[in-house]
């Protein structure tokens, strides 16, 4: 099982989004676990202070190294087995590889920020990576763990329903996936392709190949230049880019 520990000052900005769909699931299903710590509560001044005036003056506020340091040393019992990160629009890019690689810990504790961010002594001693979701800046770190969580307890075994899903997910194989379709067969004159209601199911995977290529060269064409992609698809590609000339 793998373990999720939350370091927030707003800890009730999670209760909706693991309280219901999947991860409720899963954490019912005790295939994770998450818990979420106030790093208020490891405030030990009168006011409970987190947060405090920059050195050196400027704008806004800095999170206290005080009180998340303790909250890291009670929640973080083997530091070996965890992986301390913090969120930080400075960060790393968060990737689909590195949900897979986060997958495989034991103890994954996420650092909420706020303000302008957190002492740099945190960054500096206390964390073993820095995570961005994208070059934009938030008000703060819970969105972001909460897509972290999302992200990665999709991958650990048992949580999807059907295994097999996630395999061919957009960015799991390195391209994008095909399209998909479920009933009704035709919908105002709008038809699914013969080919998916064939039932031969050479034609669906040969198709369904194509399609992810065709929609990868089309919107993603970045990701087919790192993609292990085989003679066929590069045949297939070659294909579609003449039949698009
Ligand atoms: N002053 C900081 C800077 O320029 O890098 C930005 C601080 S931001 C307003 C407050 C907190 O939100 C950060 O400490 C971080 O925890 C979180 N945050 C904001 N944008 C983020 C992003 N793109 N990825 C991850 N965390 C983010």
């Amino acid at each position: 099982m793998i373990r999720f520990d939350i370091l927030s000052i707003f800890p009730e900005m999670f209760q909706t989004p693991f309280g219901c769909s999947l991860i409720k699931k899963a954490l019912d299903k005790q295939l994770i676990a998450v818990n979420i710590h106030d790093i208020r509560t490891f405030a030990t001044d009168k006011h409970r202070m987190t947060d405090d005036y920059p050195f050196g003056g400027g704008g806004g506020m800095v999170m206290k190294v005080d009180p998340i340091a303790r909250a890291l040393d009670a929640v973080v019992p083997k530091r070996d087995k965890a992986h301390v990160i913090l969120l930080t629009p400075q960060g790393e890019t968060f990737k689909q590889t590195i949900a897979e690689e986060l997958s495989f810990y034991d103890q994954i504790v996420l650092i909420c920020g706020h303000y302008e961010g957190v002492d740099e002594r945190i960054r500096e001693h206390l964390v073993d990576r820095e995570i961005s979701i994208g070059d934009y800046v938030l008000t703060g770190g819970e969105l972001p763990a909460m897509i972290i969580v999302d992200a990665v307890s999709r991958l650990v075994p048992d949580v999807l329903g059907n295994r097999d899903s996630a395999l061919f997910d957009s960015h799991s194989t390195g391209i994008l996936e095909g399209p998909h379709y479920t009933r009704p067969q035709e919908y105002r004159n709008w038809k699914v392709p013969d080919v998916i209601l064939s039932g031969d199911h050479k034609k669906i995977d040969e198709w369904r190949r194509r399609k992810s290529l065709e929609r990868t060269l089309e919107r993603r064409p970045d990701l087919l230049e790192k993609a292990d992609l085989s003679e066929e698809d590069i045949k297939i590609l070659e294909e579609i880019k003449a039949e698009n000339l």
